[in-house]
């Protein structure tokens, strides 16, 4: 191992990280923790963006079944290599990079029928970013890339979400002069708009609750925005396609509700795509004689798989879609445990990322 990685540790032992003990405000604290070591098949990132979750949010106030404290958050992440084993070809200190947090094991059940995004057993990060360094194991060194220097770091660190929203629209098969409904004006309907312009779509109708952001929406090229406080979803879109209904409706909202509501705009062969996530034993009446008798094809969408996160960093790296009116909040790293639940949960708030950078200039 090359001497300046051996020093490492030495010069700098702990760092400070946000550890999470289980629910509650004050269980969500900011500490100093032993840094990462390097070994031989390992990469060191220093953290520079981490993006601050509704996830994260659930976690901090009423805890998350998929999460056992205590436990550094932060898969979706971005900085400057640091440190890099000595059998690590390819990746450079000094690189500026996004990293994808997880990696199938190809032997699992899952993995053998093709399910990546289930499998079982998936490398992952040992540690998040919600802290100064992170350690990348050398299982996921492979999936380490570099970003272009026009690129901030909070754009590539918006991949792994954007690969989760690739997935679901390759399940949309969106054609070309398709109408698309997309339920949802957070960060990821917005985000949806775009990818469905980009796959020929020219009838999107946007929908939801803040007119600021469905105002957005048309601008990012959807053909009409509802307001569903004040419009019936369901009649615009029938108004749209002379009664057919839509071909696709994506729903990224979560609730129930919605997805009932999904499968009553659909023309006959048509796909929803369950995208939103919702709590266990979240129940909706849902009409089988809609679902049999016209032929209706109904997908959920849950993570995704190496080649979506390829194909998600492309598409930011290559300017394909924009992230300017996604990420709208920032909070520095120092107070993180603080401050970002409340800029959260703000209403214009469509996505939060952590800085590091303000931390230390
Ligand atoms: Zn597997």
């Amino acid at each position: 191992m090359p001497e300046k990685n051996k020093e490492l540790p030495k010069v700098m032992p702990t760092m400070r990280a946000a550890v999470w003990y289980g629910p509650g405000r004050e269980n969500f604290r900011l500490e100093q923790v032993n840094r990462p070591d390097l070994n031989a098949g390992e990469v060191i990132i220093k953290v520079q963006k981490c993006f601050f979750s509704a996830m994260h949010v659930r976690a901090v106030l009423v805890g998350h079944p998929k999460h056992q404290p205590p436990e550094i958050f932060g898969r979706m992440l971005a900085g400057e290599v640091v440190a890099v084993g000595a059998d690590v070809t390819g990746i450079k200190e000094g690189m500026r990079v996004t990293v994808n947090p997880e990696r199938p094991c190809g032997e699992c059940f899952y993995c053998q029928v093709g399910e990546l995004g289930h499998c079982i057993n998936p490398t992952t990060l040992p540690s998040g970013g919600m802290a100064e360094y992170v350690c990348v194991p050398a299982a996921l060194v492979g999936g380490i890339f570099e970003l272009p220097p026009e690129i901030p770091y909070e754009e590539g660190a918006y991949a792994e979400t954007l690969a989760c929203i690739v997935q679901a629209m390759d399940l949309s098969n969106i054609a070309s002069s398709d109408c698309v409904v997309i339920v949802g004006d957070g960060g990821v309907g917005l985000t949806f708009v775009q990818l469905a312009r980009l796959q020929g779509a020219t009838k999107i109708i946007f929908a939801g609750k803040h007119d600021d952001s469905l105002q957005q929406g048309l601008a990012l090229g959807a053909f009409h925005a509802v307001n569903i406080k004040h419009e019936s979803l369901r009649d615009v879109v029938m108004q749209e396609t002379q009664g057919y209904g839509a071909d696709v409706v994506i729903e990224a909202v979560g609730s129930g509700e919605t997805y009932e509501q999904a499968l009553t705009m659909l023309r006959c062969g048509g796909t929803a795509v369950g995208f939103g996530g919702t709590p266990p034993g979240t129940k909706f009446p849902g009409d089988p004689n809609l679902i049999h008798y016209r032929s209706l094809k109904i997908y959920g969408s849950y993570r995704y798989i190496p080649d979506h996160f390829r194909r998600a960093l492309d598409l930011i790296c290559t300017k394909q879609i924009d992230l300017r009116p996604i990420i709208t909040h920032y909070v520095p790293f120092s107070n993180l445990t603080t401050d970002a639940v409340d800029i959260h949960q703000q209403p214009d708030c469509r996505a939060l990322v952590i800085d590091f950078a303000k931390e230390f200039s």
